[in-house]
């Protein structure tokens, strides 16, 4: 009757037992840095021996701590926990050659003297010190070690109690090898995001099916999305694209979906505070493990970049500005100068002329004398204006190989800008049978810049579509070139006085660009007109003689 009492306690205490060991497993398992991991193995493991001082050591970068080389330091495992509190310590050499080394689990008797826990200036004394000392070994490999010292007799290191200590350290052995993979995970990612955030670049993942995207931290930035809202809705991101963006945008994605084809766009994205940030998006269509089709890809926020390409382009326009006033300037500086000689010296004359007839008599020999050198000096005048013009007509005309698709493109490339800036937007349809022909490339960027911007200008008061198409051709020997505007439109009984110079219906127009631009146009030898749509606004163009047709005409 004892003896079966005495069975039913001994079971009893060994479900105990082995529930404390599965709540200590439990609790080492779930720490996931090194601190935490060593500061719960060494508190169980005390309680479980009833040791009275302990120590775990770790390797801190996750290195091994024993090697086959016998120079492999032992520096490297370092205190993550221990009782009392130390900042270093170190195994005995011995010692320290059977755990790590060896990985024997070491069981011995020390003197009070050889206890590396016990403080050498204050070392009691009585009687000797049992140290246990366990590897922690995972996967073959000594990763750290779990260093106990008990006051009691050897005896209380019983072989039961080196069982639960040697699954105690295997458990720990397992989670130092998942916080230290935790720890990669975390710097990798931690990486990621400083990445993102210096590139100023998001990484996203958009579902086709349940149109929820899930988005990297910087694209949450770049958006001013709250971090709470995860997945996002497409509802969500719709709100964010500038609304003039968004027909456009949405008409880019639905093609992309459609045809599965890589995807890249340019947009503008609005802040609640009202900043504005242009953003350009690319990604490519990937299947998700649920067979989903998804879009993935990167936003780059390209703002920084916009601003100073806009700086250069104001500069440009700035430094434009000037050179054409100042080629004006020194025209009209010309112009008086030269003409101001024989106008004054006319009034002298017309003056002189008009005293020989008051007189009486009137002394008409020298009223005609004085009249003749009214003739001669206003011929003079009419030279110096007509030496001038030829000036203006021939002198900058350097004819060379254009194409002119081309020349236009890079007219646009500077426009670019501008245009969408005004809200333009812009088709082209170019034929590419174009032949080169014989032009001056500069004059003729100047004629495409001034009707472009001319047709921006007269789209500005205009509420609807803002619609530019420029287009090329080529027949009758003939290149010519239309740019076509949905703005207020020309009308066609006056479009003729449009190409007067000084004529202007700008508050601050000069009243030239279409002057200039006919005179160069007719310079190479072709047509500028403008024309009424029929729909809205106008159309400008000129045409210029293909270079066989030159060839041609030049050898008639
Ligand atoms: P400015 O632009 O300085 O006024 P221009 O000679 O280039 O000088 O143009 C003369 C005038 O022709 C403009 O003031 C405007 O009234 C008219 N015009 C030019 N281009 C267009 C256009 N695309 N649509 C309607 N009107 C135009």
């Amino acid at each position: 009757m004892a003896a079966i009492e005495s069975s039913a306690m001994k079971l009893e205490n060994e479900t105990a037992e082995l529930e404390l060991i599965a709540k200590a497993f439990q609790a080492i398992a779930k720490e996931i840095s090194y601190g935490g991991l060593a500061d719960a193995l060494l508190k169980t493991a005390l309680r479980h021996s009833g040791a009275v001082r302990g120590a775990v050591l770790l390797s801190e970068g996750g290195e091994l701590l024993a090697k086959a080389d016998a120079t492999f330091p032992r520096e490297k495992a370092k205190v993550f926990a221990s009782q009392p509190s130390v900042r270093e310590f170190q195994l005995p050499d011995d010692l320290s050659e059977r755990v790590f080394m060896r990985q024997e689990t070491v069981v011995r008797d020390d003197s009070r003297k050889g206890a590396a826990l016990i403080d050498r200036a204050e070392c009691p004394t009585g009687p000797n010190v049992t140290v246990l000392c366990q590897p922690l070994i995972h996967q073959g490999q000594t990763v750290g070690a779990l260093y106990l010292e008990s006051e009691a007799a050897p005896a209380l290191f019983t072989p039961r109690c080196l069982s639960v200590m040697s699954m105690l350290a295997s458990q720990a052995a397992v989670s130092f090898e998942s916080a230290q993979l935790f720890e990669a995970l975390r710097e990798t990612n931690m990486w990621m995001v400083r990445g993102q955030q210096i590139g100023r670049m998001g990484s996203y993942r958009w579902n086709t099916r349940t149109l929820l995207s899930r988005a990297s931290r910087e694209c949450y930035r770049i958006f001013d999305i709250g971090l709470d809202i995860n997945p996002v809705p497409f509802e969500t991101f719709r709100a964010c694209v500038h609304p003039d963006d968004l027909p456009d945008l949405e008409k880019a994605l639905a093609g992309a979906v459609s045809a599965k084809s890589p995807f890249s766009h340019e947009y503008r994205v609005v802040h609640r505070d009202g900043t504005i940030l242009h953003v350009v998006a690319v990604g490519q269509f990937d299947l998700s493990p649920a067979g989903d089709v998804e879009l993935e890809g990167i936003i780059t926020d390209v703002t920084e970049q916009k601003v100073s390409e806009q700086a250069v382009a104001d500069a440009r326009a700035a430094l434009a500005r000037a050179a054409r006033l100042a080629s004006l300037g020194e025209l009209a500086g010309s112009i008086i100068h030269e003409v101001n000689q024989p106008l004054t010296a006319i009034r002298a004359s017309a003056d002189a002329c008009l005293r020989w007839l008051a007189r009486e008599p009137a002394d008409t020999d020298e009223a005609r004398r004085s009249a003749l050198r009214v003739v001669e000096q206003s011929r003079r005048a009419t030279n110096v204006v007509g030496g001038l013009r030829s000036l203006v007509r021939d002198s900058h005309l350097r004819f060379a190989d254009v194409h002119v698709n081309e020349t236009i493109e890079e007219v646009l490339v500077l426009l670019k800008r501008e245009l969408e800036l005004a809200g333009v937007a812009l088709k082209t349809a170019f034929d590419e049978t174009l032949p080169p022909i014989e032009a001056d490339r500069v004059q003729l960027q100047q004629v495409v810049l001034n009707l472009v911007r001319n047709a921006v200008e007269a789209m500005a008061s205009v509420d609807g579509v803002r619609a530019l198409s420029i287009s090329s051709r080529v027949a009758d020997g003939h290149v010519s070139v239309s740019i076509a505007d949905t703005g207020v439109g020309v009308d066609p009984a006056s479009a003729e006085h449009l190409f007067a110079a000084l004529y202007t219906t700008k508050g601050e127009g000069l009243g030239l660009g279409l002057s200039i631009c006919r005179k160069i146009v007719v310079a190479h030898g072709g047509r500028l007109w403008a024309e009424k749509n029929t729909t809205h606004g106008a159309t400008f163009t000129f045409t210029l003689p293909a270079r066989q047709f030159r060839r041609l005409s030049g050898s008639n």
